[in-house]
C-alpha cells in the first residue's frame, strides 16, 4: 500500500500530542517535573532503580509507581498533572501542525488527540493556541492508572466513544514507539513523526506504515489525496 492509498483510506486521525503537536518540555525542561514526580516516592522511602532515579521523563517515574509503588501512584500522578498543566502555558507549537489540522478539517477527517499526557494540560494548550475547534476530542491518560497508557489499547475505548468508526479507518500519527505499537495493536495504520534518522529507524522498526519529519509535508500529502 502506498502512502497516498493509506491516507486516502483514513477517515479519522488519531494524533499524539507531545511531539507532533507541541513541544511540551523543550530542551530538557522536563527535569523539574521529573523531580516533582519522584518526590512522593522519596518521601515514602521507595527505592528507585537508577534509570528511574536519573530520568527527566516524569511518565517513566509514573509508570514505575504504577507497577511498583501503588500506594504512591496518585501523588505521583498529581505532581505529573500539575507539571504538565504548567508546561502547557509555554509549550511551543510544532512546525506544520496548524496546516495539518487545517488539512484534516478541509478533507473531512475528524482529529482526536490521543496522548499519554493528561487531558487538562492538552485542553489548556489547545485553548491557548486557539486550536480547540480543530479537534473532535481529547483522550489523555486515565488518572492514577499509568498501566493503561499507550501502547495499551485501552485509550481507544475513549476514542471510539468520541467517534463511531472502525479502527481500520483510523490513522495514528505519533513520534514514539508506543504510538506505533498502539496503532498496530488497535488495527490502525500509522505515520511516525521523526525529527532524526535514528528515531525514524526506530519507528519504522516498530511497524510505522510511513515516516515523516515534517507535519507540513504530511498536511500537503493529505490535501493531495483529498
Ligand atoms: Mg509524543
Amino acid at each position: 500500500m502506498t502512502v497516498a492509498e493509506m491516507l486516502r483510506g483514513s477517515r479519522v486521525v488519531l494524533l499524539d500530542f507531545d511531539g507532533p503537536v507541541a513541544d511540551l518540555f523543550p530542551k530538557g525542561s522536563g527535569s523539574g517535573i521529573g523531580d516533582a514526580a519522584r518526590e512522593p516516592l522519596d518521601r515514602a522511602g521507595v527505592e528507585l532503580p537508577d534509570a528511574v532515579r536519573r530520568t527527566v521523563e516524569h511518565l517513566v517515574v509514573l509508570e514505575f509507581a504504577g507497577a511498583h509503588a501503588p500506594g504512591c501512584v496518585e501523588d505521583v500522578e498529581r505532581a505529573s498533572v500539575a507539571g504538565e498543566i504548567a508546561a502547557a502555558g509555554t509549550a511551543p507549537v510544532t512546525a506544520g501542525v496548524v496546516e495539518f489540522l487545517d488539512a484534516c478539517a478541509e478533507t473531512g477527517r475528524p482529529v482526536v488527540v490521543v496522548s499519554n499526557n493528561c487531558e487538562p494540560s492538552i485542553v489548556r494548550w489547545l485553548e491557548r493556541e486557539g486550536l480547540q475547534g480543530q479537534v473532535a476530542g481529547v483522550v489523555g491518560r486515565p488518572f492514577g492508572r499509568p498501566g493503561l497508557m499507550k501502547p495499551n489499547p485501552a485509550l481507544l475505548d475513549g476514542v471510539l466513544k468520541e467517534l463511531d468508526v472502525p479502527a481500520e479507518s483510523c490513522l495514528m500519527v505519533g513520534d514514539s514507539v508506543s504510538d506505533i505499537e498502539f496503532g498496530r495493536r488497535v488495527g490502525a495504520r500509522s505515520v511516525g513523526y521523526a525529527k532524526s534518522a535514528e528515531r525514524g529507524a526506530q519507528l519504522a522498526e516498530a511497524g510505522a506504515d510511513a515516516i515523516t519529519d515534517d507535519m507540513g509535508r504530511l498536511a500537503a500529502a493529505l490535501r493531495s489525496v483529498g
